[in-house]
């Protein structure tokens, strides 16, 4: 281990941990334990399998209030949500330990034998994990990985590393093969390279920028990995006319200020038809304006501050001077990375508001005035990854589902993530689907195998 990383809480800038940095050797020897991990693992018996993956649930269930504590200090995430999402670590966990046994292959019918399919584990898989749901984002893949036989090196953030660190140790004190699942802290530019260059590591799966995701693709073909890249996105939230207005608006703000816009999924362009445009701006800002901004360890807090200052600094760059960005609440003063929520309306098409992903508290609300123009406007992104469709017409709702290039869509609803259903991206928001039983098929190798039954 080389130097300490200084774990600073967004919301009050003190320092909350110092948590060494692996260096290269660290990563390394990391690798080398999976390896054997990994072995052990899979000679298990199935049942004992999913008895482990049941036991890591209920261990972060008897721990939800600290790791929801530690979530909410490390990315300054209001208690009330993290709460409910380690509460969502649980249930991935339990959710898996289902599928152990329920990993199939096909028999196909072929000349002169029997054919038939296995899906074989792969080995060790890294798990490289962002800042924004650290714990929740690396039980995504962490479950699913351990379910289909594999075992797991999972690297977080540096920004954030202290739930992930505590759910190791937890996993660590269960009766299971050791090393089955390390956390190893440190910088992408170190322990990232490491893992995605060792060529004992079958696996990458990254969640982070569309950037680091290109450089995580660059490294990982060195070995051929195995890769599942789940990255940026600039989602779209279609609110036709016939929608029934006063659910969309009501749904609206937190699904693109929810954990303060730092969110894969946010919806931070609001398409809204034209004749009802008025309406769902005074609607808008009223609802987000009801939002409560402050102390994260509050249970009545919606918005807490951004994660760093140096991703206030970035985030702040989208508001130039010739941005008419409307404030629709108030931020504490400081200390704390604070931001209140903007609204443009009706932005330059061509402008970084509308293009780039800003992963901050700033919502463009863009009018159109046909349905063709709406999926049109949804589709101008390089990013794919999640949006909503707000009608009250079956047909039209069918029709913009299919032609939108996401990876996930909503219809009346603001939701993207559920345990039992496969989700991942289109375009540059990268490939390879996470949950649901679709993320088996990232985590094993089709195995073909023929008998021959000729006398
Ligand atoms: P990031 O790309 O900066 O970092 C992600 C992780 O990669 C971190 O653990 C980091 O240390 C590591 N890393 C950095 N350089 C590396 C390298 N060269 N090799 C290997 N690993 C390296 O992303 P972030 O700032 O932590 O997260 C924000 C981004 O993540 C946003 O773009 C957001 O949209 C995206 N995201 C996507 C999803 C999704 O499911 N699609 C979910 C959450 C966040």
């Amino acid at each position: 281990m080389n130097d300490l990383n200084r774990v600073i809480n967004p919301a009050t800038e003190e320092v909350i941990a110092e948590i060494p940095m692996a260096d290269t050797a660290v990563a390394e020897a990391a690798v080398e334990k999976s390896v054997i991990a990994q072995r052990e693992w899979i000679r298990m018996s199935l049942s004992a399998r999913r008895d482990a993956l049941r036991a890591i649930a209920g261990t972060v269930r008897d721990h939800v209030e600290e790791l929801a504590l530690l979530e909410c200090r490390d990315v300054g995430k209001p208690i009330a949500e993290a709460r409910g999402e380690i509460g969502g670590v649980a249930e991935c966990f339990e959710y898996y330990a289902g599928v152990v046994d329920k990993i199939l292959g096909d028999t196909i019918p072929v000349e002169g034998g029997v054919d038939m399919t296995f899906r074989e584990p792969l080995g060790v898989v890294a798990v490289i994990a962002p800042w924004n749901f650290p714990l929740p984002i690396a039980s995504w893949n962490i479950a699913p990985a351990l379910a289909a036989g594999n075992s797991v090196v999972v690297k977080p953030a540096e920004l954030t590393p202290l739930s992930t660190i505590r759910f190791g140790e937890l996993v660590a004190a269960l009766d299971l093969p050791e090393n089955l699942v390390q956390v190893v802290t440190g910088p992408g530019r170190v322990v990232g390279a490491v893992l995605t260059s060792h060529p004992s590591v079958a696996k990458i799966s990254f969640t982070g920028s569309t950037e680091t995701g290109q450089a995580v693709m660059r490294s990982a073909a060195g070995t051929m990995k195995r890769l599942t890249l789940e990255l940026g996105g600039k989602s779209a939230n279609i609110v036709f006319a016939d929608a029934d207005l006063s659910r969309a608006i009501k749904a609206a703000p937190g699904s693109v200020f929810g954990n303060t816009g730092q969110d894969c999924c946010a919806r931070s362009r609001i398409l809204v038809e034209r004749k009802v445009l008025d309406d769902f701006v005074a609607g808008f800002i009223e609802q987000t304006q009801a939002m409560t901004i402050g102390d994260p360890e509050s249970e009545s807090t919606h918005l807490g501050p951004l994660v760093s200052a140096a991703h206030r600094e970035t985030v702040s760059s989208f508001l130039t001077d010739d941005v008419d960005a409307v404030l629709a609440g108030n931020a504490p003063d400081g200390p704390g990375f604070w931001m209140a929520p903007r609204v443009v309306v009706a932005p330059d098409p061509g402008s970084r508001i509308v293009r780039d992903e800003i992963f901050g508290p700033i919502a463009a609300i863009i009018p159109f005035d046909s349905e063709e123009e709406a999926v049109r406007m949804a589709n101008d992104t390089i990013y794919g990854l999640s949006g909503s469709i707000w009608t009250s017409d079956v047909g039209r709702a069918l029709r913009v589902a299919r032609a939108v290039e996401t990876g996930t869509v909503s219809v009346n609803s603001n939701s993207s993530v559920r345990i039992q259903t496969p989700f991942g991206g289109f375009k540059q928001s990268g490939f390879g689907r996470e949950l649901g039983l679709a993320a088996i098929e990232g985590y094993t190798e089709l195995k073909n195998v023929f008998i021959s039954t000729a006398e």
